[in-house]
């Protein structure tokens, strides 16, 4: 009765009761698949979706026109790896955030991490952990999504998964119960908690298949590969992919063979190892700029000779590169300020990345990645519009993508010139 209704309506009222049209004029459209960018093409928005896409578009009469001159448009990026309810390490450390930090100061400071990422051109973000904040990531998407406040489309790990013993804040005395960075689930419990965490709002499950055991210790694997399998196919099963933090060679392994979609850090993974994640199609989340910033709050100034850390991320990288494997653009902001997601593409292009390639991984490729490519990460007439502007060439220029000027999403322009 009401679609009769709201046909009549449109038959009676003709082509103004249609949604509205804009038409944005750019010098070229990047459209997140092809590494040439399209000169002079222009694109068709009506309503929440990409109409048209191409050059010399007729305008129809009702449309309003965008002109964005000297500008790229391209689709609207996708971090990888964010944590908005952290904060820049160097503000407050990690420990801190998490044992001191009141769960709504958190929230509070979430909201502004939000818009600053939107305002920032990255208008998806895969959220992979709150560390502490609970299930508070699922109430931030609701007030997103029902427009309370701004910021990017998210997917949400929630509380994320760890071995028991493994997480931190560590250095109490045993057994008095202090606040954790993530869930503990071992052996058949992790069924119940991947569960309980989808069922609370997960849209992806996030595990650490190695972490620091103690203090000064480096990073050793936590679950054995039938604990992560066990985990996989539960959140398999029920429709959500897997992230996996891995940085050890061995973690990267036991995570590969499990299953894993994703596997972020992936510090010391070996050229087999990466042969391997090629061969599974498990994808990459390098985190390079995560890696970058601890570097510089720890007193490097950013000149060469880099820190050995910095150096193991680079050989790491360039390895993958060689063994083709697939790789997302997800920097673990959150390390560093939200709104400055960029600095990971830039870190992959100085790492060897094309300027192209890494604009694809950070819109076509992580839609894929992640499962989103029938609604987002290109710039084509059906999908969503959620678009930006920036000044310049980004396929010349990679820095290029810091001038953001104009934002859409959905349809809305959140940013203009
Ligand atoms: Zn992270």
């Amino acid at each position: 009765m009401r679609a009769l209704l709201v046909l009549l309506l449109a038959l009676i009222a003709g082509p103004a009761f249609a949604q509205e049209a804009t038409l944005l004029r750019p010098d070229r459209v990047f459209d997140g698949e092809n590494a040439e960018p399209h000169v002079g093409w222009q694109v068709l928005v009506r309503g929440e979706r990409i109409e048209a896409v191409g050059p010399n578009l007729t305008v129809p009469a009702d449309a309003r026109v965008v002109d964005l001159p000297g500008m790229t448009l391209m689709p609207g990026m996708i971090e990888g790896h964010s944590h908005l309810f952290l904060h820049p390490y160097n503000e407050t450390s990690w420990d801190d955030q998490v044992l001191h930090e009141p769960l709504a100061l958190r929230t509070a400071r979430a909201t502004v991490a939000a818009r600053l990422t939107l305002m920032a051109g990255f208008t998806t973000v895969r959220d992979l952990g709150t560390e502490g904040a609970g299930y508070a990531d699922v109430g931030l998407k609701k007030a997103i999504e029902q427009g309370i406040i701004p910021g990017p489309r998210m997917l949400v790990a929630t509380r994320a998964i760890v071995a028991t013993g493994a997480y931190g804040p560590k250095g109490f005395e045993p057994g008095v119960e202090v606040p954790l960075g993530a869930e503990e689930a071992d052996g058949d419990t992790l069924v119940r908690v991947v569960r309980s965490q989808i069922g609370a709002g997960a849209d992806i499950v996030k595990l650490y298949a190695d972490y620091r055991w103690g203090p000064g210790e480096p990073s050793r694997p936590t679950f054995s590969e039938a604990e992560l399998r066990l985990a996989v196919e539960t959140a398999h099963s029920a429709g959500r992919l897997v992230a996996v933090h891995a940085g050890t060679a061995e973690g990267m392994r036991r995570a590969i063979l499990a299953g894993a979609d994703t596997l972020e850090h992936g510090d010391a993974g070996t050229s087999e190892i990466f042969r391997l994640m090629h061969d599974h199609g498990t994808a990459l989340c390098p985190t390079l700029a995560a890696t970058d910033a601890i570097s510089r709050y720890r007193g490097w100034n950013g000149q060469e000779p880099a820190p050995e850390t910095i150096l193991t991320k680079r050989r790491a990288f360039a390895a993958a590169m060689v063994a083709d494997v697939t790789l997302c653009m997800g920097g673990d902001v959150g390390v560093y300020a939200h709104g400055t997601n960029a600095r990971e593409m830039e870190l992959m292009v100085s790492a060897g990345l094309s300027p192209a390639r890494t604009l694809i991984a950070a819109t076509g490729g992580n839609a894929r990645i992640f499962h989103i490519d029938d609604r987002l990460g290109a710039v084509k007439p059906g999908l969503l519009a959620d678009l930006v502007a920036v000044q310049g060439d980004p396929t010349q220029d990679i820095t290029a993508v810091e001038a953001v000027r104009w934002v859409m999403k959905g349809g809305q322009v959140v940013r203009e010139p």
